[in-house]
């Protein structure tokens, strides 16, 4: 049993900002596997930008705005009892303003009379600050969870263009997801044993997918990059990849693990800079990594058949085919994710790349100057940035231009090869 009972968030709430639905859905499972409770904030609407705009000052990037108007929609809500909500609040050290969103909302909450709601930011750089005894069983379900939930999504948007009945994809994704959550929360949180049970949920949703009835015809497949909330919260980007779907196009989408992989390999580099490549911390991270790197083989090699051609890269393979444009050394963060993953991207034989980043978004300002000459280099690849701050107008006219753009790029590449 693990020790619940007189853990400082036993009966509190924890609400989980929906990043990405399925994530969002299945890391609070991951929460309900080590005995707390925990759900996703409900579904983003008109409330989240109004109280988003209420409680920020306009200078805040769009995800800390639609994160905030979600929370205090909880905490509005009839009954509320604020000494009972924690609210997740993920962080991370680096170049942007993402690190100053937990201490900014703590100030938000104070101002604003919800001094009693708790904040959770575990990160390994504060020991998981607020798990306490629950953060070891806790990182490694987490982990597991949000590995699966992309599989998932992968699955989604692989199928969803080609499906024969409207609704069809979607419905088994739910299903499959449903299957995932229920496996997590109620399978024993000891590792062997979760892991078993994870694959055969993998296994069955993944099967669910096969049965689907799918017309596969040759839709041109999108390239998708940019910022890591806005590219996955379809509230924040006006549902963009549904909406190229309805262009005729699939997503390649990238997904969360991504980030973690390279965090980790961020951690070794700075490590090995500051000569403590010999330390016990080292180590430890290098047993997280062979633990995640064996978690991710036993989840993922039931889908070989079904990712070939897709399959998700290494991250030093990512980190070197951005080199060129953005060496890790020099650079950080999510601009030198996307620059090397829509290189890695066109190289797979994509028809175009879109960037989804926040307005002012520091990573794909960046990233938009680097453009250029990622697609001079790689024979004319359209690749287009697209900003959101919940004020889009013109989203379904700007993609259909996109989409004559890749479609023809894709036309003059296939030439080019049989030329050859
Ligand atoms: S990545 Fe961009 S949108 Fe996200 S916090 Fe940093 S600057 Fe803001």
């Amino acid at each position: 049993m693990l020790p619940v009972a007189d853990h400082p968030l036993k009966g509190k709430r924890i609400f989980i900002p929906p990043m990405a639905y399925g994530s969002a859905q299945a890391f609070a499972a991951a929460f309900r596997a080590i005995g707390l409770e925990a759900e996703p904030t409900p579904a983003s609407d008109d409330r989240t930008r109004e109280l988003g705009a209420r409680y920020t000052s306009g200078d805040e990037c769009y995800p800390a705005k639609v994160t905030v108007g979600d929370f205090m929609k909880v905490l509005e809500r009839p009954g509320a009892d604020a000494r009972r909500v924690a609210l997740f609040m993920p962080t991370a050290q680096g170049p942007c303003r993402f690190g100053q969103y937990a201490p900014y909302l703590r100030q938000i909450l104070n101002a604003n009379g919800y001094a009693d709601v708790e904040i959770l930011s575990p990160t390994s750089q504060n020991s998981y600050d607020g798990l306490g005894t629950l953060a070891k069983p806790f990182v490694r379900t987490g982990w597991r969870a949000l590995l699966c939930a992309d599989l998932l999504a992968k699955l989604l948007l692989m199928n969803r263009p080609y499906e024969e009945r409207r609704g069809d994809t979607e419905a088994v994704y739910e299903e499959s997801l449903a299957d995932l959550c229920r496996t997590i929360e109620q399978t024993p949180v000891e590792p062997g044993v979760q892991l078993v049970a994870l694959r055969d949920s993998m296994i069955r949703g993944r099967d669910r997918f096969r049965k689907l009835g799918v017309a596969r015809r040759e839709h041109p497949l999108i390239g998708i990059v940019g910022e890591i909330f806005c590219r996955l919260n379809t509230f924040s980007n006006e549902n963009l990849v549904q909406c190229l779907e309805g262009y005729g196009a699939e997503a390649w989408l990238s997904d969360i693990v991504e980030w973690i992989w390279y965090t980790n390999s961020e951690q070794f580099r700075k490590l090995k800079l500051e000569r403590r490549q010999w330390t016990l911390e080292a180590l430890g991270a290098w047993v997280r990594q062979k633990v995640q790197k064996h978690d991710e083989h036993v989840l993922v090699e039931p889908f070989a058949r079904d990712f070939e051609g897709r399959e998700e890269p290494d991250i030093f393979e990512v980190l070197e085919c951005a080199r060129p444009y953005l060496p890790r050394e020099g650079a950080f963060g999510e601009m030198v994710l996307n620059v090397g993953k829509a290189v890695y991207l066109a190289r797979k034989g994509v028809a175009g790349i879109i960037d989804i980043s926040p307005f002012t978004c520091m990573n794909g300002i960046v990233c938009e100057a680097i453009y250029p000459r990622v697609s001079r280099d790689l024979g004319g690849i359209p690749i287009r940035n697209f900003y959101f701050d919940g004020t889009q107008s013109d989203l379904d006219r700007d993609l259909g231009v996109y989409m004559e753009l890749a479609r023809s790029y894709r036309g003059r590449a296939r030439a080019a090869i049989k030329a050859s």
